[in-house]
């Protein structure tokens, strides 16, 4: 109960068992699948946690996966697996029924991931759960990551990288067993139950029809559209990538296992081919690099999952290299806009060729190479880059980027449709307050029970009804503030685990770009907005104290203690002087 599951057994696991400044591409570091006692079980909770030393940032990265194998996993008797050491060759595992195979890969071994997975599923049947990497896992790509059911992708910080550095190229999961449930009958009942009340909600039927891509409008409107590498908040070609246009092109609808509100929106690209759209990926890939053609980004984003990547990272990778090319710091670059050179250079770097090799690396190493004032608009926080949502004037979402867990990722705070419609210009205790509390939610309770954030997030699903199924699957009764302090014990873990793995801490690793805080919004209606850095430090400051750590954002001994956290103290003490 410290740590419940996914995120949380991950983070512990990692701290217990992988040997201090681990290489993160080498054999000691560990690679965590760890499920929930929702996974498999409940409304939206097909779904698993991805977790290691991440060979982006160097420190604790995670993400999460749709997936059969997630269900499928449990069934075969595992609640996670974890993989330490390298194989000799290309290999995958096997599990079934309790136990797990290494077999050999070398057939699979440079195939996309849509042609290893149709290949495992032609041997395993329909209804196995597979996972896999493409071709950017194999070749190490810092911002790979690990894939299944065309479309669905996790573990942005590389952990599509950590699989390849084992030779691991897939894992599949059949199993006939059924997960352990407390009270089996009043899971079902729930189910039932929840899958009836999110269908009946007010805005479910647009959900179906848009999903996240109807997020284009808002954030145009809200001037937070990520435009040209972060420059604007606003695209002049939105409406050629926004929801309505999605829907015309639509062909299918693809979601994760045991969804009642599929978000997978899946549209022919320029060539025909079959891509799926999110918000994220159509931000990143389309008014980031000034790319207003929905068929264009739809080419990106299937090259990028068949490929392997990360697409917001992939994005930011590409709106930074065509910056540094305007400035001239890169030559044979790429141009705002150029589609098709933005498509040589996703499959060069997937392959590490040419100028891929560089644009691999993530947004902080190209800039850390190409110098010449770039880290000024690198636009990442501790190496990871920053989701799709521009913070000009969103201080609040700023903070989020600052102190998530895992480097600049939306996932366990977003904060900004609140912050908009609450008074964006403000820097307050109560943006503090209502961070910590998503964090908690977002980060604490739907990471480590595991399940989708949407059917609470979008359509505003009782949360209470989270804490009956946890009950019923587990046996164990758990209030909103018992699970907060399990929330609050794991971000402070994962604190610990960044300052050992890192060997220190400094302020500056909880700030975002540069560009935000000196180049205002030139277009908009909030033109001439930009962040204040003194107001944002100070409501980081206020941040560390709420959650019991130093001003220079080191846990105190007292938080350790109160936390059940002191088996942390002596290696935290190798780097840092632990205040009282
Ligand atoms: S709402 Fe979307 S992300 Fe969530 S479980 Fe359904 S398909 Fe997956």
């Amino acid at each position: 109960m410290d740590y419940i599951g996914g995120r949380g057994f991950a983070a512990r696991i990692l701290w217990e068992f992988m040997p201090p400044g681990a290489d993160p591409l080498g054999p000691d570091n560990l690679l965590v699948f760890a499920g929930g006692p929702l996974s498999g079980s409940a409304v939206n909770a097909g779904k698993i946690v991805v977790a290691a030393k991440s060979p982006l940032t160097g420190g604790y990265g995670d993400g999460n996966i749709g997936s059969l194998f997630a269900t499928n996993l449990r069934k075969a008797g595992f609640d996670g697996v974890v993989i330490r050491g390298v194989a000799r060759r290309p290999s995958y595992i096997y599990i079934e029924n309790g136990r797990g195979y290494v077999l050999p890969a070398e057939a699979l071994w440079g195939t996309t991931a849509g042609v290893c997975e149709r290949r495992l599923k032609d041997v395993y049947g329909k209804g196995s759960g597979v996972i896999c990497i493409g071709p950017a896992g194999e070749n190490l790509v810092r911002y790979s990551v690990v894939l299944s059911q065309e479309g669905r992708a996790g573990g942005r910080p590389g952990m599509g990288a950590v699989m390849g550095s084992k030779r691991l190229k897939a894992i599949v999961a059949i199993g006939d067993m059924e997960p352990p449930l407390a009270e089996p009958r009043e899971v079902k009942r729930l189910f039932t139950e929840s899958a009836k009340d999110i269908k009946g909600k007010e805005g479910y039927p647009f959900w179906v029809r848009q999903g996240t891509m109807m997020t284009i409008e808002w954030s145009q409107n809200a001037s937070v559209l990520p435009s040209y590498n972060f420059r604007e908040g606003v695209f002049e070609y939105w409406r050629m990538i926004d929801g309505y246009s999605m829907e015309a092109a639509k062909v299918a609808q693809r979601s994760c296992p045991i969804c009642v509100m599929p978000c997978g929106n899946v549209v022919r690209d320029y060539e025909g081919a079959l891509a799926e759209l999110d918000y994220e990926n159509v931000a990143m890939l389309g008014s980031n690099l000034g790319i207003g053609h929905l068929g264009y980004v739809a080419k990106l984003n299937r090259l990028a999952d068949e490929l392997g990547f990360d697409t917001i990272s992939l994005g930011a990778v590409l709106g930074f290299a065509m910056e540094a090319t305007e400035r001239k710091l890169l030559r044979d670059g790429i141009e705002w806009g150029d589609h098709r050179r933005a498509e040589e250079l996703v499959v060069d770097t997937a392959y590490r060729r040419g100028l891929g090799a560089l644009l691999a690396e993530g947004v902080k190493r190209m800039s850390e190479k190409l110098g010449g004032g770039s880290h000024e608009w690198a636009m990442h926080v501790k190496g990871l880059e920053i989701s799709a949502y521009d913070c000009h004037a969103a201080p609040a979402m700023a903070l989020a980027y600052g102190t998530s867990p895992i480097g600049a990722h939306h996932k366990d705070a977003w904060i900004i449709a609140w912050e908009v419609r609450t008074g964006r210009f403000d820097y307050s205790e109560a943006k503090v307050d209502k961070l910590i509390e998503m964090q908690r939610i977002r980060g604490g309770i739907f990471e480590t029970m595991v399940g989708c954030r949407f059917p609470w997030v979008e359509l505003g699903f009782n949360l209470e009804w989270y804490l009956k199924v946890f009950k019923a699957a587990t046996g164990y009764p758990i209030t909103f503030d018992e699970y907060y302090e399990v929330a609050d014990r794991i971000y402070t873990l994962i604190r610990a685990l960044w300052i050992r793995e890192l060997g220190g801490w400094s302020v500056e690793m909880d700030i975002p770009p540069a560009r935000w805080f000196k180049e205002p919004l030139a277009k908009g209606p909030i033109a001439g907005s930009k962040l204040d850095y003194e107001k944002y430090l100070w409501m980081l400051r206020k941040y560390y104290e709420k959650r019991g750590w130093d001003e220079r954002g080191v846990p105190r001994e007292s938080t350790l203690r109160r936390l059940k956290l002191e088996y942390t103290i002596q290696q935290l003490s190798k780097h840092v002087n632990i205040q009282p």
